[in-house]
């Protein structure tokens, strides 16, 4: 049973192509038709079933359709929104997945038709992976998928975008739109970042050798290189985008770091062990929320 007949895919990556492999997954009867920017990921996207009909244009991908979701980076959205407007159905949503959500409500607002449904929204699932064969079907399971309506979305057309996503197996919650930036920031972009400085420190200190870094990694490095792995376009977008929430976390980080810097300097045992002893709880409680496991699955993802 789908909620939509229609869905359009614009971009195929990892995450629209795990929206395809989980609707499938669910039997939703939709027809799925999509396009992305290189013929090369829109063959690959046809040869492996995600749609059913491949665009070179995202004008002609969307035309029909009651649901269009944009799985492009954050950056791309504003031009897509132009271009597919003219084409967009009566009644439709225009959804997406992108990581931010004040920027691209701006962006994709002005270009909206009266009578079709905007609704931003923000799966909180996700790999360092990229393209339309990093897909997996069960990549939205009891992940947080975060909605972000406008003051004068319609609350029937939010509810059929709530039934969709939980229909591909996540939770579903309603955000204001500039706290999820903020919470997005806290819990991913600006883990993102320190993730990237990290490797950028390691790769820059030529006291310690390439080798080194790369054969002894396991000792913490590894997850940050995981992280810093993603891909370069998404996250460049995403902090060009999420500007002030980021540099807000910032803030909060450097003042931690420089609390931490003291403690070491100090020799301030009791500081540091009361410290790690509160990030361990926080550590804990995600594990009892059911959002990761014990296990050390360094380079979690696709499952083969
Ligand atoms: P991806 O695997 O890199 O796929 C992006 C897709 O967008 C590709 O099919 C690409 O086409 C297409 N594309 C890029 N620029 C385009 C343009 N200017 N016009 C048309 N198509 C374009 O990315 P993803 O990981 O699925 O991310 C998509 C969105 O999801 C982003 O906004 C990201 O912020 C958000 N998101 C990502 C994650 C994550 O963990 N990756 C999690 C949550 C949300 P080509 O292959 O032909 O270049």
């Amino acid at each position: 049973m789908s909620q939509y007949k229609h869905v359009a895919l614009v971009g195929l990556g990892l995450l629209a192509s795990s929206i395809s492999l989980a609707m499938r997954r669910a039997d939703m009867t939709a027809k799925i038709t999509g396009t992305a920017r290189s013929k090369e990921t829109r063959e690959t996207a046809l040869a492996l079933g995600l749609v059913d009909e491949v665009f070179s244009t995202a004008a002609e991908a969307v035309q029909g359709a009651d649901l269009v979701i944009l799985c492009v980076p954050v950056g791309a959205m504003a031009a897509i929104a132009e271009e597919i407007a003219p084409h967009l159905a009566e009644g439709c949503t225009v959804s997406d997945v992108g990581s931010v959500k004040q920027a691209v409500a701006e962006a994709l607002g002005p270009h909206m038709p009266d009578g079709v449904h905007l609704i931003p929204a923000h799966p909180m699932a996700g790999t360092e992976k990229s393209g339309p064969e990093a897909g997996f079907a069960s990549l939205f399971d009891n992940r947080w998928l975060l909605i972000t309506p406008l003051p004068d979305s319609s609350h029937s057309a939010v509810e059929r975008l709530e039934v969709f996503w939980t229909q591909l197996g996540s939770n579903v919650e309603l955000m204001e739109i500039e706290h999820h930036d903020l919470v997005a920031s806290v819990i991913s972009h600006t883990p993102h970042l320190i993730a990237y400085t990290m490797v950028g420190v390691a790769d820059g200190m030529n006291r310690v050798a390439k080798t080194e870094v790369v054969n002894y990694s396991a000792a913490g490095f590894r997850d940050f290189t995981r992280i810093a792995a993603s891909d370069p376009t998404m996250w460049r977008d995403v902090f060009l985008n999420n500007k002030d929430a980021t540099l807000e976390v910032l803030g909060r980080f450097t003042e931690e770091l420089l609390a931490l810097q003291r403690a070491i300097r100090l020799g301030d045992g009791d500081f540091m062990f009361d410290y790690f002893t509160r990030t361990r709880d926080i550590r804990r409680s995600i594990i009892d929320a059911g959002q990761d496991t014990e296990a050390a699955d360094f380079g979690r993802g696709k499952p083969e």
